[in-house]
Formats: structure tokens, sequence, C-alpha cells
């Protein structure tokens, strides 16, 4: 796969879940940066956050007209879960039979790169996004918003979670910028005394001079 659509849950007046982080902020911080990754795997992305909307059945219209007017192999939502204060995790949500792989996947790679727990892919035949999109999709639960461990972990590990995202859909592996490794040359001096009479200076360096070496007298 290859063009994707990828949007933010919700909407800016019709908020998500809120705990230790806000669901549609963070939303609209992933849908972004997976795009970015998808570009530089040579995919082709649109992306999408709805300003508009001011109640939910306006939102999921807005979200799913959005995906529908656009050409793409998959639809992608991008949403955090709340409702557990235990251990939390990730789950993908799925309708078709034909995605539930592929959720599985994601799940995977997000939970592996967040270092939180893979609850894995979720079937679910009720939610509108899923239901009005009309290509393969996939509605994405990133971790728990009222979950510490994974608010935590989701923070310290936002770039390797947007990277795993991108990697997955895409079957690609992101190229590591190579660092440039040049050894930086040193130069390593051997001093053979140090004199606050010039003169004496001058004179050892003579020395050492009719002995074959080459000598520097400097200052400081
Ligand atoms: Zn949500």
């Amino acid at each position: 796969m290859d063009k994707f659509v990828i949007s933010s849950g919700h909407a800016k007046a019709v908020r998500g879940a809120c705990g230790y982080i806000d669901e549609v902020n963070e939303a609209r911080k992933v849908v972004p940066k997976v795009a970015e990754y998808l570009k530089e795997l040579d995919c082709k992305v649109h992306t999408f956050n709805d300003n508009t909307s001011k109640t939910q059945r306006d939102n999921i219209n807005t979200i799913v007209k959005y995906h529908n007017s656009k050409s793409r192999d998959l639809d992608v939502s991008v949403h955090f879960n709340a409702g557990t204060k235990e251990v939390g995790g990730t789950e993908v949500l799925y309708y078709g039979d034909g995605n539930k792989a592929l959720a599985a996947k994601v799940s995977n790679a997000i939970a592996n790169a967040l270092g939180i727990k893979d609850r894995g892919a979720k079937k679910r035949t009720d939610l509108g996004f899923l239901k009005g999109t009309a290509k393969p999709a996939i509605l994405i639960e990133v971790c728990f918003v009222d979950t510490k461990t994974n608010a935590d972990a989701y923070k310290k590990s936002f770039d390797d979670c947007c990277k795993a995202i991108a990697e997955t859909l895409s079957g690609k592996k992101v190229k590591e910028v190579a660092k440039s490794v040049e050894k930086k040359s040193v130069i390593h001096r051997v001093q053979v005394g140090a004199f606050s009479d010039e003169k004496n200076a001058e004179k050892l360096a003579f020395e050492l001079k009719k002995k074959g070496y080459s000598v520097n007298v400097v200052e400081g």
C-alpha cells in the first residue's frame, strides 16, 4: 500500500478523551508525523483534522466525506483510548475481516515502540468511521490517556511510535540517516621542557635539533 488518508479522531469542538494527555491534541500531532514518515517512504498521504463540526454526527460525516473524496488504498483514523486504570495498551479497531491482519500488525508495532501492552486487533461493526469509509480502514487507539505509564511512554517514544505506524502501513523501513562518524585527527604533542627564560628554551631546542629532532619553541 502506498496511498493513505489519515485523520485525527473527533474534532476541535467535539472533544475526545482526556487524562494525563488530551486525545484530540495528541492525535493532531501523530497524524502529521506519521504522514511525514510515509512521505519519506515514497507514499502519497492526505491528512485531515475536523475543525468545523459542532456535533458528533457532523464530525463523523465530515471525516468520512473527506476520506471518501480522496484516491487511496487505506483509511486510517488516529484515536487515544480511555477507561482503564490498569495497564492500558494499544488497540487497533477494524470492521472488515480482510483488515484484521493489518490491524494486528499495527497494534503490535505501536505497542513495541512504546513498550506497553499489545491489546491487539478488535473487530468493531458499530463505528461510523469504519462503516462509512469505502476503502479498507483501521482505527488506531494509540494508548490510554488515563493510564499514566501509557501517557509517559507515549511522550517519551512519540517519534518511534509514529515511525512504527508508517513502517507497518507501508511495509517499508525508514532509512536511518547515515551519521557522519568522521574521526577528528588528534595531534599528540611531546613537551620536553618549560622555561621562564627564553634563552634556556632556545638552548634546549638547539641541543635537541643537534640530535635530529624537529623542535618548536612556543609561548604559553
Ligand atoms: Zn476517540
